[in-house]
């Protein structure tokens, strides 16, 4: 009944745990978080990126600990747990494994079955802690690495729609905030720097406009970000300006998706969908739009344990131990 999820794909040590409720008159029983620890590593800083190494021995030094506060918070004991599932890809390899070998240990240790889960099955089904996800649906995944477009044909059947061509949404909300010197992570950045601009200041051109695919790209975005920045626009202009130009972008390419397959439900997760612009543009779409809880939109253990509960629901074989740790794994072609 209950799930641990374990998330060390790049530089934040995730553990989340939690209970597959069971259905009870008339509802059909759902999934609760219990438990959502993440630690955020803090020695990249001082070099600008993240360094794999490093984040590798980080994960190593803090997983005992974050485990342990997880636990604490949930107020359960490791035996309580039934299941374990943990991230083996795409991600830091070296940073992969370390989550991968420690989840793979305690199912065997507990005795309970292994679940490797894919990290963006992970952030598709973090909207699963706001309610029960009915396939078919969309889902829009926008994250620091990502920007993808699946659809969800039923559990584990995951079709491509669209993919960015070349820089992921998060990617440009970073990049443009190191442009107005507004520091990292940039998306919350430029969301408060939005709320003192004027949106109409800076002009931005819709990117692929026409096509009659349903792709993304935001390096014309970003390069018409530096081009105003030299001409002096001023940061909180330059971020409200972008904020729209990128929102209204994605919203509408998801729409046109939505329509042309005939999907009333769009899942939307990923770092940057802890976006307030974004949840409300897509509010204003008449669809039924699933974003994950708080917490539950840039990377963590739960979501990692949500994807583990989705695939027990569907009655998915547990993973062999030989499972491996995978940097590229496509969710779908
Ligand atoms: P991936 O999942 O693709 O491997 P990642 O795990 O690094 O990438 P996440 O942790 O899911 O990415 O998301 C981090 C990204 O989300 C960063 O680029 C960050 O700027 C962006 N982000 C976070 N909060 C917001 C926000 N409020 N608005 C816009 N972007 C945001
Ligand atoms: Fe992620």
């Amino acid at each position: 009944r209950f799930i641990l999820g374990i998330d060390t794909s790049c530089d934040d040590t995730g553990v989340g745990i939690v209970e597959l409720v069971p259905a009870s008159g008339g509802t059909g029983g759902g999934v609760e978080v219990r438990a959502n620890r993440v630690w955020s590593q803090t020695v990249h800083a001082q070099y600008g990126g993240v360094m794999p190494e490093l984040a590798s021995r980080e994960h190593v030094e803090r997983i005992d600990s974050i485990l342990g506060d997880a636990l604490a918070e949930s107020g359960l004991d490791l035996t309580d747990l039934g299941a374990v599932a943990a991230t083996s890809g795409p991600g830091l390899v070296g940073a992969l494994l370390v989550g991968l070998m420690y989840g793979k240990g305690l199912a065997q240790a507990l005795g309970v079955p292994f679940y490797a889960a894919h990290h963006l099955e992970g952030h598709i089904f973090a909207a699963a802690s706001e309610e029960q996800l009915q396939a078919p649906y969309l889902a829009l995944v926008v994250s620091g690495g990502h920007t993808h477009l699946f659809d969800v044909v039923q559990e584990g059947d995951y079709r491509l729609v669209g993919a960015t061509l070349d820089d992921a949404a998060g990617e440009a909300f970073d990049k443009v905030a190191r442009l107005c010197g507004l520091g990292y992570p940039g998306g919350p950045a430029i969301s408060e720097a939005a709320t003192r601009g004027d949106p109409d200041a800076v002009p931005f051109k819709e990117p692929l406009k026409g096509q009659k695919a349903f792709d993304f790209s935001f390096s014309g975005l970003k390069t018409a970000a530096l081009l105003a920045h030299k001409a002096g626009a001023k940061p909180e202009d330059l971020a409200a300006s972008f904020e729209r130009a990128a929102v209204g972008f994605l919203v509408k390419t998801t729409v046109r998706a939505a329509e042309h397959l005939g999907r009333r439900t769009v899942v939307v997760s990923g770092g940057v969908a802890a976006n307030r612009a974004l949840r409300d543009a897509f509010a204003q779409t008449g669809l039924h739009v699933v974003f994950p809880g708080k917490g539950l939109n840039t990377d963590n253990g739960a979501m990692i344990a949500l994807a583990g509960a989705a695939a027990i629901r569907a009655g998915r074989e547990p993973s062999p131990l030989s499972v491996g740790a995978q940097a590229y794994a496509p969710l779908a072609q």
